[in-house]
């Protein structure tokens, strides 16, 4: 018998209330009792995406609300910029490329942050002039947070739309839809909503509603317009995923019980407590200091350890799930999520497991320093 933790970046815990949710009897999607809570889980998405606009929600993964963005705002031969550091920027271009779309590539170091100027200087000397620029605000495979309020700014200032992948973060960190400005935002249920993978989500401004009368992809279970029309009837164009929905509605009672700001400031301090713990162990952080992510942390291993092999002895022997690194990072880092139902104690156990399996794999350290560390984050901002 094992005691399992999941502190992937996706999918991440479920909140007791979320768990009840899920096993309530099904009900049918076309009646009053379903559609009053789709009512309530409408307005929870605004809350979370901050904004007034219409949230349309889809029966996919997050990958799905991505391509929905390009099948509605773009026609085949256009021009995209796609920021590309990691990868989800990565899946933006060829997203792109699946539909005839010209991405033009900012292609970024892994573990930094996209240069908001290179965008700028793309979208002066790209022709024909980009239609959309496809950014990701957390980058979940390096763990680095973009600066998208300042890409909004400059883009703005164009023609162009800001397609902002919101699948990493949303809920976790500040992501202000309406204050910066961002055309159009997507994000998934699996990560910081606390719900089980299979919605995803996007909510688009009027900017980017001018694209969508203009874009002649093809397009059919993602096309904007049913979903508008049926959200002014206060429904959905399919069949809906009943039970995601309601557990959707209860996880955003949490969310709005505790408050998004609040929220915000505790998983920067969970965040914290990783980089202090990591940096105690003596390890070194994978992203950049200036673009770490408090949505997940990526931590640099030592060149002495498997670290594929020490993520999988966490998990099966110890019942603590990280994530590894992906691509040319496989091995070499792990990944701390900080987002969603995970609290503080849960990162304690896990960096007391990482400090155990790290001694047990060879590597010296001094058992007890990177919990320490942990604690000594959350005594200092009293959680
Ligand atoms: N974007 C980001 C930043 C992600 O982290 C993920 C999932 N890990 C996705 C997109 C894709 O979402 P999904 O796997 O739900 O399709």
């Amino acid at each position: 018998m094992k005691k399992n933790y999941l502190l992937t970046p996706g999918p991440t815990p479920l909140p007791p209330e979320v768990m009840e949710s899920l096993a309530r009897p099904i009900i049918h999607h076309r009646t009053p009792q379903f559609l009053s809570i789709f009512k309530e889980v409408c307005v929870g998405l605004k809350y979370v995406f901050a904004t007034k606009q219409d949230c349309f929600v889809f029966t996919s993964s997050g990958t799905g609300a991505m391509e929905s963005t390009v099948v509605n705002l773009l026609s085949a031969g256009d021009t995209a910029i796609c920021v590309n550091g990691g990868k989800f920027g990565e899946r933006w271009g060829k997203l792109c490329q699946a539909y005839g779309v010209e991405p033009v590539i900012v292609d970024v170091e892994w573990g930094k942050a996209v240069d908001p100027k290179v965008i700028e200087e793309k979208l002066k000397n790209t022709k024909p002039a980009p239609k959309a620029v496809f950014t990701t605000l957390c980058e979940t495979s390096t763990g680095v947070s973009t600066d998208i309020r300042e890409i909004a700014k400059i883009v703005n200032k164009t023609d162009a739309v800001l397609v902002v992948d919101a699948v990493s973060g949303l809920g976790a960190v500040p992501c202000y839809t309406d204050e910066w400005q961002i055309d159009v935002v997507v994000s998934g249920s699996q990560k910081g909503l606390m719900i089980p993978p299979g919605l995803a989500f996007c909510t688009l401004n009027e900017k980017a509603w001018k694209l969508v009368e203009a874009s002649k992809l093809p397009k059919f279970y993602y096309d904007y317009k049913k979903y508008k029309a049926s959200l002014a009837k206060n429904d959905m164009p399919w069949t809906s995923a009943i039970s995601l929905i309601v557990a959707l509605n209860s996880a955003f009672k949490l969310l709005q019980q505790r408050g998004l700001e609040n929220g915000f400031k505790y998983y920067e301090v969970l965040a914290d407590s990783v980089r202090a713990a990591a940096l105690a162990l003596g390890l070194e952080l994978f992203a950049d200091a200036s673009c770490r992510s408090n949505a997940v942390t990526s931590i640099k291993l030592p060149a002495s350890v498997d670290g594929a092999k020490l993520v999988k002895i966490m998990r099966d022997d110890y019942g603590v799930a990280v994530a590894g690194g992906q691509e040319h990072l496989k091995g070499k880092i792990i990944r701390i999520a900080h987002m969603g139902y995970i609290n503080e104690f849960e990162i304690v156990l896990c960096i007391s497991c990482l400090e155990r399996i790290l001694s047990k794999m060879g590597h010296k350290i001094d058992l007890g320093v990177g919990v320490k560390a942990a604690q000594e984050v959350f005594i200092k901002n009293s959680l």
